[in-house]
């Protein structure tokens, strides 16, 4: 059977979520000539106002995976996709990129860190906690201090608790109503970091620069990028993210979140199986931004070049900050990028603002 790839302009892209990232690949798809079909329960969603259709449905619902599985191709742009929906659509003979592992391996945390474990890749000390008998033996191991998390359905710092002693961490517990979780020691991190890689279909791997990321009460803030590194630390970052694709088979674009100890070596927080917030620098810094990546990824057309073109400050507009939509406007050296949400909830992701500055040296 002759491959479908190279996917020629004109076919059609299925994306599962319809937020901000589904809109700006549906953006990027179009660039390329593609079309994009979105599978969101919300009416009215950011990727739809951009994408040539919309299912609005739940992503269990048959007759809309029926109708998403005549894509040419389907991709995510959130993790926490029932893995149900990913084998319905493959019995309907649709093909899924990123596939069922690195999906499946990402939703749980302690799959992901024994993942990880197993690549001889480096993360926090952990323990999985399936009752309160498990905090009793693992904390002292983990130190009096560390963070308990659920294992599922997890993200901006939602679902996770700071813990200091057994009886602290058994009420944290509690708290979650005793849900699967994972105990992690206290990382003592000099800066968070992330790099986003993309997988081709031929097994061609493409890193861009490392950005630096700041967070503020879970959320991320600001991406600083390129990142400056030593040469020591950015190959340790692409050897994990290489490594990790690698393991996975992985196609698309993936973000590897990043602690770096003081001396320079890395740890792994997380890795997200889609495109990442901490990668918009990419629409104003590189030739090819992450967006284009994914597309030409699971498009199966060869990915393009990652190298940074100008220094870039990424910064997350929240909430009422979209508000000052004027005053951006007004700012030549601000890159607004806004997200057509209707509700401007506090904390809630509404845009981000991207500042360029030339390379040095
Ligand atoms: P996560 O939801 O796992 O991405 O965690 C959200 C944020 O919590 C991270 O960006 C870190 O700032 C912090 N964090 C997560 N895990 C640890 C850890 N093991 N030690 C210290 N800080 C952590």
């Amino acid at each position: 059977m002759p491959s479908r790839f190279p996917l020629p302009p004109g076919s059609m892209i299925g994306v599962i979520g319809g937020g901000q990232l589904g809109r700006m690949l549906a953006l990027a798809a179009g660039r390329l000539g593609f079309d994009v079909t979105i599978l969101e329960p919300e009416p009215d969603s950011p990727a739809s106002r951009v994408a040539a259709h919309t299912l609005v449905a739940r992503y269990e619902d048959p007759e809309a995976l029926q109708a998403l599985a005549a894509c040419d191709v389907i991709t995510f742009e959130f993790e926490n996709v029932p893995a149900a929906v990913v084998e319905r659509l493959e019995t309907l003979g649709a093909l899924a990129a990123p596939g069922r592992l690195p999906l499946a391996t990402a939703q749980d945390r302690v799959s992901e860190k024994e993942f990880f474990r197993e690549q001889g890749i480096a993360t926090a000390d952990f323990a999985a906690i399936a009752g309160a008998a498990d905090i009793a033996s693992a904390l002292p191991r983990l130190g009096q201090r560390a963070l308990l998390k659920t294992r599922r359905e997890g993200y901006d710092g939602k679902g996770q608790t700071w813990v200091e002693g057994i009886a602290d961490a058994q009420a944290a517990f509690a708290r979650i109503g005793g849900k699967p979780a994972i105990l992690e020691a206290a990382v003592p991190f000099v800066r968070e970091m992330s790099v986003i890689a993309a997988r081709g279909r031929s097994g061609e791997i493409a890193c861009y620069p490392l950005g630096e990321n700041r967070h503020e009460a879970g959320v991320l803030r600001t991406t600083l990028a390129p990142a400056r590194v030593s040469d020591a630390t950015r190959e340790q970052a692409i050897a994990i993210a290489t490594r990790t694709l690698e393991a996975l088979d992985y196609v698309g674009v993936m973000g590897v979140e990043l602690f770096e100890l003081e001396g320079g070596d890395l740890l792994v927080n997380e890795f997200a199986p889609r495109v990442h917030n901490s990668g918009h620098w990419t629409q104003d810094g590189c030739e090819v931004d992450q967006f284009e990546q994914h597309i030409r990824a699971v498009a199966g057309w060869p990915l393009g070049k990652t190298n940074a073109l100008a220094e870039v400050e990424m910064t997350n507009l929240l909430g009422a900050e979209a508000d000052d939509w004027r005053t951006l406007a007004a700012d030549p050296s601000a890159r607004v990028w806004l997200y057509g949400k209707r509700e401007a909830r506090a904390g809630r992701k509404m845009g981000h603002v991207n500042r360029l500055r030339p390379l040095e040296g």
